[in-house]
This record gives structure tokens, sequence and C-alpha cells, in this order.
């Protein structure tokens, strides 16, 4: 069976010479839910880019981006983002229209849906995130909170059968969180999640990999992975509390 996701070597530079890739491999299954941790600086949101195509890639006509088994290029760039949808770290980036309801319809329309369909499925993804009467309400007067619920609103519509998502909890309060963990436990697709919210990873991911400097420095089920002090406090992170409870063969058992 074809990975949802499988990055190959991919190595990425910026304009200015900074290095954010320096040959990162990885392999999602279909419906795998996969956490992507590391220090800041190390190369996630690069990653998470090169999903869609976001990020140019000028690598090997090959393509060392492939999504179900298609390589991320500029031929098929219409049909994978049909298939991935990403939500990114900063909803301001993600939101441009002036009502809630023409940002979430955006995606769907490009799809080439009929007004009627566009209609059903802004209405379905906003009931999805609990914000089903939001439609007519302005993009900028949102709370940070209902700004991200918007732009997750935005990408269910479009259906993906992958869902990347760019820290998706940082800075919503302790309800928040909790609510938008709900929100995506329900959601069936293959994600790929970048995090520093190492409860959200502990509830929802079954695997993490760990970048550092722009390489996979480590990867493993989550248990076993967030439970590696040494690994962890090595690449900026930390063992999340909610293990701490945990002996790990007592861990282990329960993932096995
Ligand atoms: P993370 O999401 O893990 O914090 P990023 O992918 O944002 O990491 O950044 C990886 C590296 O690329 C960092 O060294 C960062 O400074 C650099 N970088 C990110 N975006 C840009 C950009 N637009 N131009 C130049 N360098 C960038
Ligand atoms: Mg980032």
């Amino acid at each position: 069976m074809n990975a949802a996701i499988e990055v190959t070597n991919l190595k990425y530079r910026y304009h200015d010479g900074s290095e954010a890739l320096r040959g990162v491999s990885l392999r999602v299954a279909p419906g795998e839910c996969v956490g992507v941790l590391g220090p800041n600086g190390s190369g996630k949101s690069t990653l998470l880019l090169h999903l869609n195509g976001i990020l140019p890639e000028k690598l090997s006509a090959d393509g060392a981006v492939r999504i179900l088994g298609q390589s991320v290029s500029a031929e098929n760039l219409e049909t994978i983002r049909r298939q991935v949808g990403l939500v990114f770290q900063d909803p301001d980036d993600q939101l441009f229209c002036p009502t809630v309801e023409e940002d979430v319809a955006f995606g769907p329309m490009q799809l080439g849906l009929s007004e009627a369909q566009v209609k059903e499925r802004v209405q379905k993804a906003l009931a999805q995130v609990g914000l089903a009467d939001f439609d007519r309400r302005a993009t900028h007067h949102l709370s940070h909170g209902e700004k991200r619920r918007v732009c997750l609103a935005g990408v269910l519509a479009c259906e993906p059968s992958v869902l990347v998502l760019d820290e998706p909890t940082s800075d919503l309060d302790p309800r928040g969180r909790r609510e938008f963990k709900a929100l995506l436990r329900q959601i069936p697709a293959t994600k790929l999640i970048a995090t520093h919210d190492l409860e959200l990873v502990v509830e929802l991911c079954s695997r993490a990999i760990v970048l550092d400097q722009g390489l996979v420095v480590a990867e493993g089920p989550v248990v076993e992975l967030l439970n590696d002090e040494e690994l962890m406090l090595a690449h900026g992170l930390e063992r999340p509390h909610i293990l701490r409870h945990h002996h790990p063969h007592h861990a282990e058992n329960h993932t096995a």
C-alpha cells in the first residue's frame, strides 16, 4: 500500500542561505496520526510547507515528497492540494476573506463544486468545528481560538485525506486546547501535526518524529520516545508531565 505521506531525503535552503532541511525522510501510513517535534528553528514548518507544494521543490524529477504515491510536482499540484489540507501556524496567514462564510467557502469553490455543494460543505465544516452560527461574522473580529477553528473548517470543507497542522494548539487557552484536541480526534484523515504540545502528542498520536537542525534525529512510538528523557533534553524538549506517573515498562505494555 502507498504511504499517505512519503518524504525521501528532502533538502531545502532558503534564499538567504539558511539550510532548513538537510535530508529528511519519513513515512506516514494512511490513517496514522504522527507528531513532529523539535525545537524552534528545527525545520518543522518548512517540512510541512513542502507537503502540498507551497515551497517549490527543486529536486530530482522523481520527487522527494509523495502523497498517496503521487509525487508533489508542478504538474499535479492541483490533485495534491485536493488531498492535502494544510493549516498554517498563524491563522492570520490563512484567513483573508472579510467573512467566515467566504473564507471557508474559498477552498471548496476552487474544487469546482456547485454553489449548493459549496454551501453544504461550509455549513458542515463550521458545524464540525463548533462554529455553526459564525458564517456572517467578520473574520478579523474573531478571537484567536475562533480564527484557528475557522482555518480548520476551511481545510475540512475540502475533505482532504491528509491533514497537516502546524502548531494547532499554540496560544490556545486550556479549554480551547481541550476542545481542539477533541475535534481533531474525530477527524478520520491521516494527520501530521507539528507541535510543542506534548499532551496533544500523547493523547492523539501513535508515533512521533523528532527534528533538530533540519534532520530527523529520532522517531518511534510516542510513549517510548517521550519517556526517553535524555533524548528529549538533548533536543530542547522535555519528558511530559502526563507521562510521569507511567513507569516506562508499564507504558510499553499500554502501547503493545
Ligand atoms: P520550526 O517550524 O521548527 O520552528 P522553521 O521551518 O520555521 O522551523 O525554520 C527552519 C530554519 O529555516 C530556521 O533556521 C529558520 O530561521 C529558517 N527559516 C524559516 N523560514 C525562513 C524564511 N522565510 N527565510 C529564511 N529562513 C527561514
Ligand atoms: Mg514552525
